[in-house]
């Protein structure tokens, strides 16, 4: 029975170059013939990859993280949504504020700039800040949302990036017995909107977030989206007295799972890949 697999290094050039999952687990009998295999196969896949390179320069011209970008604010403004935009650099008394303190997991995965100041590792902070002015001025039911960086010292490298864009939207002022079925339909429009097709729902309830609804994909049950509703544990310091539904999903991983990657690193911000594409061919 053949038992040889790619050397590592083979494996790691082959995994680069998008082989797919079935060639990576293909084995031989002799080394030889692996090598030999390799090396027409890494010709063949350096050949497409140019032309893909090609397509994207002549055709396709954006990356496909962000024409997702303009098709959900798009979507988004269609059902009522305005879109904000707030600093990328937020404060440590914010940070406190949504409970993220030394003893919080995220703590630790949060990038300083100097002792009072941090990147943002999620839109939240900011996007309660907005809660409240909006909730004060403007006309019930309120629907907004935001797409941009955030930032975490993450060391899974599969399927986390230490910058990646986030989607954070927010509806308030629904009727409290709706709430469940709303934050559904919104995960639903988005998850639709970005082309996944296997993709469930899981409800979980806890003391400190409350009840939160995540959104997972495909066998593995990756998680795209988490989403909370308020009354919630937290609004009290941000002085929300409104109910709300809000949802928070991942897009390099909504594109990596809709393009049948397993690689999250190729969909980001990266000066190796351009749209999924390594260049040092
Ligand atoms: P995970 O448990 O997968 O690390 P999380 O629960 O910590 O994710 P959330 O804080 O719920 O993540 O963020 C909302 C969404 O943002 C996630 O569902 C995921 O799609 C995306 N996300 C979070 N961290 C990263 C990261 N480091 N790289 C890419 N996407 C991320
Ligand atoms: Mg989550």
């Amino acid at each position: 029975m053949s038992k040889i697999s790619w050397t590592d290094i083979q494996s790691k050039r082959l995994k680069e170059l998008n082989a797919d999952p079935k060639t990576m687990s293909t084995l031989f009998d002799t080394n030889e013939q692996r090598n030999h295999s390799y090396q027409t196969l890494e010709r063949k896949l350096v050949k497409l990859e140019k032309s893909r390179l090609n397509e994207f320069l002549t055709n396709q011209l954006q990356p496909k993280i962000y024409k997702l970008e303009c098709r959900l604010t798009k979507i988004l403004n269609q059902q009522g949504f305005s879109r904000v935009t707030n600093p990328t650099i937020i404060s440590k008394t914010q940070l406190a504020r949504m409970t993220i303190d030394r003893q919080h997991p995220l703590f630790d995965k949060v990038f300083w700039i100097n002792a009072r100041q941090c990147l943002r590792p999620m839109l939240a902070p900011n996007l309660y800040r907005v809660m409240y002015e909006l909730a004060r001025l403007g006309k019930k039911p309120i629907r907004f949302f935001e797409i941009g960086p955030c930032f975490r010292k993450e060391s899974d490298t599969s399927q986390h990036n230490n910058e990646f864009t986030m989607l954070n939207l927010v509806e308030m002022g629904l009727p409290r017995e709706n709430r469940h079925q709303r934050l559904m339909e919104l995960g639903q429009l988005i998850a639709d909107a970005a082309g996944l097709k296997d993709y469930a729902f899981e409800k979980k309830s806890s003391a400190v977030y409350g009840d939160t609804i995540d959104i997972v994909c495909g066998d593995d049950k990756l998680e795209i989206a988490s989403g909370a509703m308020g009354p919630h544990p937290l609004d009290h310091a941000w002085r929300i007295i409104d109910t709300w539904v809000g949802l928070g999903f991942g897009l390099e991983r909504m594109v990596m799972i809709a393009e049948g990657s397993e690689s999250i690193g190729k969909w980001g911000k990266s000066l190796a890949y351009l749209d999924g594409i390594r260049l040092n061919f």
